[in-house]
């Protein structure tokens, strides 16, 4: 017998309480053991000066019961507002977004009748560490950091979700074609874990092919694994495609907890009508009753909301006159709902609760840094602000320079201008100037080249080392090298 969970729930702002009161008359209709703590978010909370939208002592409930149910909230535009879910995830340590995109053909309109998808992203790392720097007039910078711890917890997760849910394939899509070192180490890793996995067949594919294929075959997917920038795009496009943006929840799942939420914002031009649809945070839940381990009522629930779908009890963003039977409001959606508990659709795939003692539960990985590797110190790279005139009159300036490190390439955004040109270079104030050792560099030495740049007055704007890893180059080369 399933024990009492404790959760944290929050109403948020908009159409969130009426949906979050839809949902929990259905959890309670059909017996789920929650012992519920409430916390306010939001609104409210940032017109009270609190610049993340979530107050000291929600932290308390979240801290004590790791699982947080979430209406959506509406985020307030400029003013220095921090955003709340990016607190949350931080504080929660939520590394993994897991979003289903599911086909509900015939009964909502969709172009992509067959489609059964889970996209599990990266949440942490990537582009989204918001590391952004302006080096020039002419150039900004953001910064993509891909660990191989990161990388690793996320692939692992995504192999024991695919294990415990008895899915069987799950492909990997990231663009190492030219990404090599970054999105290399992406692919690497997932090949490397695949290996221990051998039960489940697996795939690889360029991140636009692999859009371009979520939208016109997305039966080719069952579980995908990607990193945070991919991974937001892909799984819009997968919930558009499915026919049911407003139908789809999503887990973050994390070290100290999970989040629970629908993928739909607060819709605050519905707010108050009593009309909003409940199923995105409804289909949250029943992902939250599986976490916890109440399988039963979990399917319980799906399976009435799908039996509700497919009886075309439908409320109005989904509603189409050829397949609804009835315009349902908010309430009598719920009721809808409640009714069908102990049902099952006919047509649509029935969820079946896994036996009570299996864990569904996927297990969290436990990852370590990786072995500590051979590194040699071969050179920098020295990007240097100038636009005084032809890069020659640059590279002369630094070839001048007497220093232990020679200039050994100049390019402009990643293509080669010097020695080379491997094409007529733009004008640009932005110049990567190569300086190679030649056998080991030090830090001495790149601290007294910089000096010396420094005293012939080039700006430098960002220095970055040029390692070998274990014997193999661990950076890459500009194009044209
Ligand atoms: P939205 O998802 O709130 O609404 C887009 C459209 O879909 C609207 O026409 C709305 O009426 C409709 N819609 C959305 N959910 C619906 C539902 N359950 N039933 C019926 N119709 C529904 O997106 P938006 O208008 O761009 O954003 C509104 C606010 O929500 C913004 O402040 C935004 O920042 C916030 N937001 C919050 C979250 C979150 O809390 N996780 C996510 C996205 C957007």
């Amino acid at each position: 017998m399933t024990s009492t969970s404790a959760i944290t729930i929050a109403r948020g702002d908009g159409i969130g309480p009426e949906i979050m009161a839809a949902t929990l008359e259905i959890l309670t209709a059909a017996g789920a053991k929650l012992q519920i703590e409430e916390i306010e978010i939001g609104e409210k909370v940032y017109k009270r000066g609190v610049m993340s939208g979530i107050d000291d002592s929600a932290w308390e409930s979240l801290n004590r019961t790791k699982c947080f149910l979430k209406a959506p909230i509406t985020t307030p535009q400029g003013g220095g507002f921090k955003s709340l879910n990016v607190t949350v995830r931080k504080s929660m340590g939520l590394f993994a977004n897991i979003r289903p995109c599911v086909s509900y053909h015939p009964f909502v309109r969709t172009t992509q009748p067959i489609m059964d998808m889970i996209i599990v992203r990266e949440n942490e790392e990537d582009l989204y560490a918001g590391i952004e720097h302006q080096q020039t007039d002419n150039v900004v910078q953001c910064l993509k950091l891909i660990s191989s711890t990161g990388s690793e917890r996320i692939v692992r997760y995504a192999f024991e979700y695919a294990r415990t849910q008895g899915r069987r394939k799950v492909t990997c899509i990231s663009k190492d074609n030219i990404m090599k070192l970054t999105d290399g180490l992406f692919h690497k890793t997932f090949d490397r874990v695949a290996k221990e996995y051998s039960d489940i067949e697996t795939s690889h594919m360029i991140v636009d092919i692999g859009a371009a294929k979520i939208a016109a075959a997305p039966h080719l997917f069952d579980v995908i694994v990607t990193e945070n920038l991919y991974g937001d795009i892909l799984s819009d496009i997968a919930a558009e495609v499915s026919g049911s943006v407003g139908l789809c929840g999503s887990s973050n799942i994390g070290k100290n907890g999970a989040m629970f939420e629908a993928i739909h914002g607060s819709a605050p031009d519905i707010a108050g009508q009593g009309i909003a649809n409940p199923s995105g945070l409804l289909n949250a839940a029943v992902m939250m009753l599986q976490h916890l381990g109440q399988n039963e009522v979990a399917a319980k629930i799906y399976n009435a909301w799908l039996k509700t779908i497919e009886d075309g009890v439908h409320t109005g963003d989904v509603y189409a006159p050829m397949v609804s039977s009835s315009r349902a409001n908010t309430a009598e959606f719920t009721q809808a709902v409640i009714a069908r508990l102990g049902q099952e659709p006919r047509t649509l795939k029935a969820a079946r609760a896994v036996d009570g003692k299996t864990n569904t539960r996927p297990a969290m990985p436990v990852i370590n840094l990786p072995v500590r590797g051979d590194k040699k110190l071969e050179g920098v790279d020295v990007f240097i602000h100038w636009r005084e005139g032809k890069v020659e009159l640059l590279a002369a300036a630094l070839n001048a320079l007497n220093t232990d490190l020679k200039l050994a390439s100049i390019d402009s955004r990643g293509l080669l201008v010097w020695p080379d040109a491997a094409a007529l270079a733009e004008d640009s104030d932005h110049w990567r100037c190569r300086f190679k050792a030649e056998g080991t560099a030090t830090h001495a030495a790149i601290i007294d080249l910089l000096q010396k740049i420094n005293a012939a007055k080039l700006d430098f704007v960002k220095t970055e080392h040029l390692y070998s890893f274990d014997g193999t180059r661990a950076y890459t080369v500009a194009q044209g090298q």
